[in-house]
């Protein structure tokens, strides 16, 4: 990664310098001979010099980006080598001296270890250059030249190199340094979280255990309102049948037995609802499943509600062609009922209530519509929990089980029962099944 953007860098700043590189050795006097050699070497750093900057910016340099800076390192050496050589014929220049811009290279490239190669492999080429002198510039051989260079080179590399690796170490501190401290971010956020899910969990629980103990309370209240009242009635009754049966009418006696019948088959009914409901929480709730006919279900039901309703008026309204219903008859029955005397049970005494059977896009739906009080739009899920009813209809004789195993039934039909209503106004209890 790292030497990946540092050829990238070398490469373009390679090709920077080329300009400037070709300017002097057009500019440069030569010695007959020499020019050739200078302008060789030119052409082979401008060849260089475009290949590696291809090379750096390729997916070949991307996957060997070592073997890229070692092959890049060795070409500037090699090129540097080339002008120092040439370049001897000129008395007075340090030409030498771009041996220290390669070996910063090589420092910055390989570290110290690279610093020191790079000062052993340019002593031949010092010595040599010194040679080419000689023979030149007729002028005793240096030794003292080539070690000084040497010398210095060494003392650059260690100088450099160290300089490459505190940075690198320091660099790689700071990134570990930047991960710790984000893994200890993520680990605080988690644990907020972890903190925000428990305070949510504890609330819900808490709300959960308060709703259940209403519900609790409702269900103490409902059985000992509705269980007890018609007891005391049947009780009542009865006695009254026994120790005046002598003296009693015909027409007495059956209107305390009708009361009897009455309060007992409220008091099945309500046994029902309690059976029922709990077989649904155990799942044990039976369904014989078969295809009926919903507009005769409900029409029925319509019937079967307005007997002994003279009160309200139940208009049955059946759209033409429905389809079949893939369901239990008695079931469905039972949730039909439940919704008509319902609306009957919470609409004032006159007052219609409409049955309305359709179908659309491969649903049936039966609405039971009515102009009751209506349900407050709060109050519209809790109806379809267990005991739930809504606050103030306890004056009204009821389980709050009714739409609970309502919905249960039309759940395990594939369909849904669903309310809408406006408070004042009136409700619309929607049961939606899936057509045959
Ligand atoms: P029950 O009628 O026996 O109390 P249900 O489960 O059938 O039990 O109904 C739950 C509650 O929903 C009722 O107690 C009542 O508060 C409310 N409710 C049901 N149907 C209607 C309706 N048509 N209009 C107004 N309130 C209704």
């Amino acid at each position: 990664m790292r030497l990946r953007g540092l050829e990238r860098w070398i490469s373009a700043l390679r090709l920077l310098a080329f300009p400037f590189v070709a300017w002097l050795v057009a500019e440069a006097t030569y010695p007959r001979g020499w020019e050739r050699w200078a302008w060789l070497t030119t052409a082979a750093y401008a060849l260089g010099a475009v290949g590696l900057y291809v090379l750096a910016r390729s997916r070949l340099g991307e996957a060997r980006a070592f073997a890229q800076s070692l092959l890049a390192q060795f070409f500037d050496t090699a090129i540097v080598a080339g002008y120092v050589l040439v370049f001897s014929f000129e008395a007075g220049t340090p030409v030498e001296q771009i041996l220290y811009i390669d070996l910063a290279a090589a420092c910055v490239r390989f570290e110290i270890v690279g610093g020191l190669l790079l000062a052993a492999a340019s002593a031949p080429i010092v010595g040599g250059f010194e040679r080419l002198r000689v023979d030149r510039l007729h002028i005793p051989y240096s030794w003292q030249l080539v070690a000084l260079q040497t010398g210095f080179e060494t003392m650059m590399a260690l100088i450099v190199g160290w300089l490459v690796r505190r940075m690198l170490i320091e660099s790689h501190e700071a990134v570990a340094r930047a991960h710790e401290a984000e893994t200890l971010r993520d680990e605080l956020a988690g644990r907020v979280d972890l903190a925000d899910a428990a305070y949510e969990s504890e609330r819900q629980t808490v709300e959960e255990l308060r709703r259940l103990s209403t519900l609790r309370a409702d269900f103490v209240s409902m059985v000992s309102h509705d269980v007890r009242t018609p007891m005391a009635t049947v009780t009542v009754a009865a006695q009254a049948l026994r120790a005046n049966w002598h003296q009693l009418g015909v027409e007495q006696r059956d209107s305390l037995l009708a009361v009897i019948d009455e309060e007992i088959g409220r008091l099945g009914g309500l046994v029902g609802e309690v059976v029922d409901s709990s077989k649904i929480d155990e799942r044990s709730f039976s369904y014989s499943f078969g295809e009926l006919d919903l507009a005769a279900l409900v029409a029925e039901a319509v019937v079967a509600a307005e007997l002994g309703h003279d009160g309200v008026r139940i208009v049955a309204s059946l759209s033409p062609g429905l389809p079949a219903v893939h369901g239990d008859p008695a079931r469905l029955r039972q949730v039909l009922t439940n919704l008509i005397d319902n609306a009957i049970k919470y609409s004032p005494e006159g007052s219609a209530i409409e049955v309305r059977a359709s179908a659309h896009n491969g649903d049936a739906s039966v609405e039971v519509i009515d102009h009751g009080p209506g349900i407050d739009a709060r109050d519209q899920q809790l109806v379809f929990e267990k005991f739930g009813r809504v606050p103030g209809t306890s004056a009204k004789p009821g389980s709050g089980l009714g739409l609970y195993i309502a919905r249960a039934i039309a759940d395990a039909h594939g369909g849904a029962l669903e309310v809408s209503s406006t408070l004042g106004e009136g409700s619309t209890f929607t049961l939606r099944l899936p057509t045959c």
